[in-house]
């Protein structure tokens, strides 16, 4: 069965790039109907910083991407830090060397910069000249007992790669064949370092193996790295698994996209109040190959999801045909069902943040039309709303009011977080007392003003009037058109704009609406 690995480095945060790349491997484990495993690449104790690792579980948890096994997900595998599994690699290295595949060299860091001056100078694209190669087997035996520090190297010129055809490609599931493994590789690759730490290659290679990984899903990055890879599983005599490169993703400038590191960190993402399946979806859109145009609007299937805020200004729809286009809006178990790897593309993408923007709008409105899903955006809210207003009445932050809060706004939300922004007159009594808010009630006479509070109150107050529904009770009582309208909305909200009053009626109560109609009366 297959077993596919998500393999960060606990470098730095979780970024864009790697939540993608974690997210096809989610994706291609179920449709494989196998398995995923989160394994840490820790071996470069320099470059480890403190808390990414916990970054990087937190962010797929809040993505809903649940490794099978790795840290707290014990497995037949284990342990799943690279940093715990050194011997295994100092067992490979040793093979390798006994096999004449791989040497142990002793220069010292200063012959080493020297050397590599030496042939840059020289023109050439090598930074190593072997020197160690010549070595004799009792040397090198003399100089290992005698506590020498050396590194282990690969002998590129021996590896069994170079007697296969040229032609013999090494196929990538996403980019074709990749060739010549040697050009590329024109240094002795390091395998072990001094401090006994293997190299990424090494470790990867080694893991990858022992773990029977069957698929290999990773960014574009690591394919200049496949030739040396697969030198390595000749090398040891192993079958290499399948290789499946994820394009870069690019900024509309065209510059890779993680390097603007402040728009990339998906902890960001979670603590702005994006909808985690909002920003799966555009991930796995991104580079989506198959595109067939939106079906046109007659065509267009209508299953009652969709966002009739946004239908018509743009073509988000449902996914069709098995073939989505690069606005269709899929929760996570849609994208798998919808996935197949024939639609991955190699042409890098550029990520278009109106795309994301749209989708999270759409991502909302779905995730709130059943109870659970409301229950949860409530949950979400909840810390943004306790922030924007400490002073909150309790009752006026609890989950069930939220729900309605959202259920009247969700069409106006292009993130969770605008909610506070959008309608501050739910939480809090003291109404926006400025220019704005002024504005409104320009062109239109105090005495009308008072006359259709007047009427309004007289609604509030009689408990008849409201059961019928608080636009008939308005109407019978003629509070009608737009300059009451605007007066009511003043009154209630303090905003130009927002639900309709009927709706802002049923979320404050009638008690909270009184008040504010009878403080606007004079
Ligand atoms: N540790 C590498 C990284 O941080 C993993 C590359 C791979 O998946 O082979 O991206």
């Amino acid at each position: 069965t297959a077993l596919l690995r998500f393999a960060p480095s606990p470098t730095g945060p979780l970024h864009l790039g790697g939540l993608r790349t974690a997210l096809f491997n989610h994706v291609m484990a179920k449709k494989l109907g196998g398995k995923w495993i989160l394994r840490i690449e820790d071996t470069d104790q320099s470059r480890t910083v403190p808390g990414s690792l916990e970054e990087i579980q937190e962010g797929l948890a809040w993505a809903g991407l649940d490794y099978d096994y790795g840290p707290n997900r014990p497995g037949p595998h284990g342990p799943y830090f690279q940093s715990q599994r050194l011997d295994l690699y100092h067992s490979y290295a040793h093979k390798l060397v006994e096999s004449g595949h791989a040497y142990r060299c002793f220069c010292t860091p200063d012959r080493l910069a020297e050397t590599r001056e030496r042939l840059a100078r020289a023109g050439l694209n090598s930074t190593y000249d072997k020197a160690c190669l010549t070595l004799t087997e009792e040397e090198v035996a003399r100089r290992v007992k005698a506590g020498e520090k050396n590194i282990v190297r690969l002998n590129v010129r021996v590896s069994p790669c170079k007697a296969l055809d040229p032609k013999d490609v090494l196929p990538d599931l996403i980019f074709g064949g990749v060739r010549d493994a040697h050009a590329s590789l024109p240094t002795d690759p390091v395998l072990l370092k001094t401090d006994l730490f293997p190299t990424y290659h090494l470790a990867n290679v080694v893991d990858d193996h022992e773990m029977g990984v069957t698929h290999v899903l990773r960014g574009e990055e690591w394919l200049p790295s496949l030739p040396l890879h697969r030198d390595l599983y000749a090398s040891l005599g192993l079958t290499p698994p399948r290789f499946a490169h994820l394009p870069l993703l690019l900024n509309p400038d065209g510059s890779k996209m993680s390097k603007r590191n402040g728009d990339v960190r998906v902890k960001d993402f979670s603590e702005r109040g994006w909808e985690p399946e909002a920003l799966l979806n555009w991930l796995a859109l991104a580079g989506w190959g198959v595109s067939t145009p939106p079906p046109s609007e007659s065509e267009k299937p209508r299953r009652g999801h969709g966002n009739p805020h946004s239908r018509d200004a743009s073509p988000l729809h449902e996914p069709r045909n098995n073939a989505p286009d690069s606005t269709t809006v899929m929760t996570l178990p849609e994208i798998i069902d919808n996935f197949d790897l024939s639609v991955l593309t190699h042409r890098r993408t550029v990520v278009d943040s109106t795309k994301l923007l749209n989708l999270n709008k759409a991502h909302i409105w779905r995730t709130s039309s059943t109870d659970a899903g409301l229950t949860s955006l409530a949950e979400r809210v909840r810390p943004l709303i306790l922030e924007a207003f400490p002073k909150a009445k309790s009752k006026y932050t609890g989950v069930d009011y939220l729900k309605q809060v959202i259920v009247v706004l969700r069409g106006r939300l292009a993130t969770l977080s605008d909610l506070p922004s959008a309608a501050p007159y739910f939480f809090v009594d003291l109404l926006r007392d400025d220019a704005e808010s002024r504005d409104m009630l320009t062109g239109i006479s105090h005495a009308e003003r008072q006359d259709v509070l007047t009427r309004v109150d007289s609604v509030l107050t009689d408990d008849a009037a409201a059961t019928a529904g608080w636009t008939a009770a308005l109407h019978a009582r003629g509070v009608e058109g737009r300059a009451a309208m605007t007066v009511v909305r003043h009154a209630l909200s303090g905003m130009k704009s927002g639900p309709s009053l009927p709706e802002i009626f049923d979320v404050l109560g009638k008690e909270r609406a009184l008040q504010r109609v009878d403080a606007a009366l004079e």
